[in-house]
């Protein structure tokens, strides 16, 4: 691993906030409570934070509650709440190199995609939401002479929000920034093993002249804080991303309390097709190996099945593992890295159980399949397989690490079949050079996005959010974001009879 002048920096250069924000202030957990997080990259305790439970969620809820019917934030000039976000926009961009780092520290990302990630697209992401508030409007429908008929939106209240840890401040912007937009008040939770850059939003928010209880940050365990938020029966929404697991409590949550609605953003394995006539370009290479190796492969839509035509198998195998091995894995800080430390220990453990699947399934490894044991933190080599079977767990099973599986076809059409045969629909890679297979495949993907001749999950200004068992019917991302934190109402005004 190379010296670069970011591995000097230490927890001592960053500010590391512990306890929840709620109300308007950072306090402990009511119980007193509190859980240990680990640097991933050093396996070394990095903060001590409040342990949120039912108790603190009750809390956190009635502040946002309170502060949601004082009309403050959910009722104020369209203009003030465009200013206040775009400060907070600012403060973040201020922030960012400061937050970029924390969150390596806590998650093992790399600094490179945490810079890019948190410190350029988070405030990008409260900016373009901020900028929505003074343009949107509401309609009028075609009632005829006796009525006028509005279609109003309206924040739909008080939302909890519970992120993952594989993006942890981009996925929380993800739902923050719409949410805040909309009016709603909040209650944030991120992931127990990436908690701090969230908590350092909630003062940030603060300083932005966000009013008080509008945000409300409770760190603490799926099980405790997680769970009391999907049971709440004051919270009016819930946005989730993560597990398909999860949101499934989430679902039966809801459905034994108050019925609230449930945003799901879930799991995926996405396919990358190279179709018979595509190019095998450098650019095609460069976005197979980000498919599957970006973030480590602990991505939602990470392209792990790499479903391609025989007429370019061989190449792009030899391709695909001169690239994969030229990755460099290690130190999040450094800026040369690709590949950061896992999560946590037991997730490397599970990945490295799917690569033990893969090979009693009879897949092969061409390389990786081995953890870096010279090294205290939770590292793993990028995996390439090749003889992907349809059938095997590891062309089924979301791995969530640095996996790439090779799978060879012999037209298109069953290239097409395999790619759908999955209950996941979030995100697909096509390559081809002709634009009618293009539109073709892209129209036959059952999934909430397809890229064509790129892996890209689009932008802020496109939605995101899965088919199938991926996703609900909402979406992050784009101006589509903005209906999961709203409701429709109508206003029917009659102009009599004889009108
Ligand atoms: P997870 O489901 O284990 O945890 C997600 C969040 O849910 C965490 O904050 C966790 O504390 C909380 N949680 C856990 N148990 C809970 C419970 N009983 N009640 C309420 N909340 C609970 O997921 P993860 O391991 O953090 O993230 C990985 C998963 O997230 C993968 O499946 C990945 O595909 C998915 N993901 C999806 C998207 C998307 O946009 N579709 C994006 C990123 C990650």
């Amino acid at each position: 691993m190379t010296k670069s002048p970011h591995q000097r920096a230490s927890t001592d250069d960053v500010r590391i906030e512990t306890k929840a924000w709620i109300d308007g202030a950072a306090v402990p957990a009511l119980s007193g409570r509190t859980f240990v997080t680990l640097n991933p990259a050093t396996g070394e305790p990095l903060a001590t934070i409040a342990a949120c439970d039912q108790a603190d969620v009750d809390r956190a809820v009635k502040a946002a509650r309170r502060a949601f019917d004082d009309g403050a934030w959910s009722r104020c000039e369209p203009g003030e709440r465009k200013e206040a976000l775009l400060r907070l926009a600012a403060l973040l961009r201020e922030h960012g190199e400061e937050l970029a780092l924390l969150e390596s520290l806590d998650s093992g990302k790399t600094i490179r995609d945490c810079r890019n990630e948190v410190a350029n697209e988070v405030p990008h992401f409260f900016q373009w939401y901020a900028e929505t508030i003074d343009k949107s409007f509401g309609r009028v429908a075609p009632t005829g002479p006796r009525a006028v008929s509005m279609i109003v939106q309206e924040p739909i209240g008080v939302v909890g929000l519970i992120v993952p840890w594989n993006f942890p401040l981009l996925m929380a912007a993800w739902k923050l920034a719409p949410a805040l937009a909309t009016g709603c008040s909040v209650v944030l939770k991120p992931a127990e093993q990436s908690s701090l850059t969230a908590l350092r939003l909630g003062e940030l928010a603060a300083q932005a002249g966000i009013p008080t209880g509008v945000l409300n940050v409770v760190p603490g365990l799926g099980e405790e804080a997680g769970q009391a938020i999907g049971r709440h029966g004051d919270i009016d929404m819930v946005s989730f991303t993560g597990s398909g697991e999860v949101g499934a409590y989430l679902l039966g949550y809801a459905a034994q309390t108050n019925m609230k609605p449930v945003g799901l953003e879930l799991g995926g394995k996405s396919p990358f097709l190279v179709l018979e006539d595509a190019e095998l370009t450098d650019d095609l290479v460069e976005s197979a190996v980000m498919a599957a190796f970006w973030n480590g492969g602990q991505n939602c839509s990470a392209n792990m099945r790499q479903i391609v035509h025989r007429r370019h198998y061989d190449a792009f195998a030899e391709r695909i593992v001169e690239r994969a091995k030229a990755l460099v894995v290690g130190d999040p800080l450094d800026p040369a890295t690709d590949i950061g430390a896992m999560i946590t220990d037991e997730h490397r453990d599970r990945v490295a159980g799917f690569l033990r699947s893969g090979v009693d399934d009879g897949a092969r490894i061409l390389h990786g399949g081995t953890a870096i044991d010279d090294n205290p933190g939770f590292f793993l080599q990028p995996t390439v397989f090749d003889g992907l079977k349809p059938g095997m767990t590891i062309a089924r099973e979301e791995i969530f690490g640095p996996v790439l599986g090779m799978m060879v076809v012999d037209s298109d059409e069953e290239a097409l079949r395999i790619a759908v045969d999955t209950e996941y629909g979030l995100h697909a890679s096509v390559f081809t050079r002709d634009i009618n297979q293009a539109l073709r495949f892209a129209r036959a993907l059952p999934v909430g996005t397809v890229s064509v001749n790129s892996f890209s999950e689009g932008s802020i200004a496109t939605p995101f959010g899965g088919y199938r068992r991926s996703g609900s019917l909402t979406r992050d991302n784009g101006l589509e974001a903005l209906a999961q934190y709203q409701q429709t109402k109508t206003i029917w005004i009659g102009l009599g009879t004889t009108a």
